[in-house]
């Protein structure tokens, strides 16, 4: 049964791999002079996703969320592995869930080598591996004082889907629709990460929060940073909602955007544009890096928002 579903399933052609799935182990030669980025993410059922969600949507955001990383880091996909625990073996889900993962996987040019299937709670473990040249790699810690901030596409789009699903947030069901592919169907900045090599000082992809993970950032390479409110890119229908501090809260702190937030020098600004057009992406300039440490968000008043050491207070009236 089970070698049957992996064979039906997850085995395809991997020209890209001097062997792929079948034997007891992948043999990967990677391309010589480069480095390996190796990243793994895991997602839950009812934490990560709900037993409802359409199978192919968590093909989709399960690879995504990997890709992410290797974006974040200006990574080229190159193979990856996929451990699945299922409670039973579903051929439909299955077949769903497959279609979801390997649209995006060849979307990336990424090949799925191997990996392990049990039964069990619906887990999914996903090892991505990349290559970047030496010494180009998007790190954490390289964030210089008077560097500039960067966003990628906009903020707040899945935790304000996510804050409706749960009733946390009212909205239109026409502005709801705007929102919720961002939550479902996440799209990594691939090809924006390895545009930004050799450009950006740093770089981190948005899966927490804005603040949480420029967080990262700034403790990693010992700097503070300032940034506006009112600079933020969000979507055009987020902002009918920003009087409520929910959706504010999304904006700055919540999580599953899977945007890059980057820095890079002032002088660079017309690489990074150039670098943003090349991917194919928009990219905003939010803020500027400073000496010491210490996150803050100005409001449109010119106040600063409530913000401590630890991040964004969630629990602030
Ligand atoms: P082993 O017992 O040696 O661990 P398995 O029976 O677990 O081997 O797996 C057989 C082959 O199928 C291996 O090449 C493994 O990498 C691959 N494989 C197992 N599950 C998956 C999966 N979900 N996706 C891709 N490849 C898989
Ligand atoms: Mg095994």
């Amino acid at each position: 049964m089970e070698f049957d579903l992996i064979a039906r399933h997850f085995t395809r052609a991997t020209p890209g791999a001097v062997l792929g799935v079948g034997d007891d182990c992948a043999l990967l030669a990677p391309t010589p002079g480069m480095q390996l980025a190796v990243s793994s993410d895991m997602l839950l059922e009812g934490r990560h996703f709900s037993p409802q969600d359409s199978p192919a949507g968590i093909g989709h955001k399960s690879l995504a969320v990997n890709l992410s990383d290797l974006a974040a880091m200006g990574a080229t996909p190159r193979w990856a592995t996929l451990s699945i625990a299922l409670p039973q073996a579903d051929d439909a889900w299955l077949t769903a869930f497959a279609r979801g993962f390997f649209r995006m996987a060849d979307q990336h040019g990424i090949e799925l080598v191997g990996g392990d299937t049990t039964r069990g709670a619906l887990t999914i473990s996903i090892t991505v591996i990349g290559e970047v040249p030496p010494g180009q790699a998007l790190r954490r810690d390289g964030a210089q004082a008077g560097d500039d901030v960067w966003v990628s596409g906009v903020l707040g789009s899945a935790a304000l889907a996510l804050a409706y699903r749960q009733g946390r947030l009212f909205m239109e069901q026409i502005d709801a629709a705007r929102v919720l592919p961002a939550l479902y169907l996440p799209t990594p900045r691939v090809a924006l990460g390895i545009a930004l090599r050799g450009i950006a000082s740093s770089a981190i992809d948005i899966s927490d929060g804005l603040l949480g993970d420029l967080g990262h950032i700034l403790q990693r390479s010992q700097v503070g940073a300032t940034l506006e409110f009112a600079a933020l890119p969000t979507l055009p229908v987020a902002q009918a909602y920003l009087h409520e501090k929910v959706a504010v809260d999304c904006v700055l702190a919540g999580g599953d955007d899977y945007e890059l937030c980057f820095t890079a020098p002032a002088g660079k600004r017309d690489a990074v544009r150039a670098a943003a057009g090349t991917a194919g992406v928009a990219v905003t300039h939010i803020g500027r890096i400073t000496a010491g440490s210490g996150l803050t968000v100005s409001d449109t008043k010119g106040q600063p928002l409530p913000i401590d050491h630890t991040g964004y207070d969630h629990f602030a009236t």
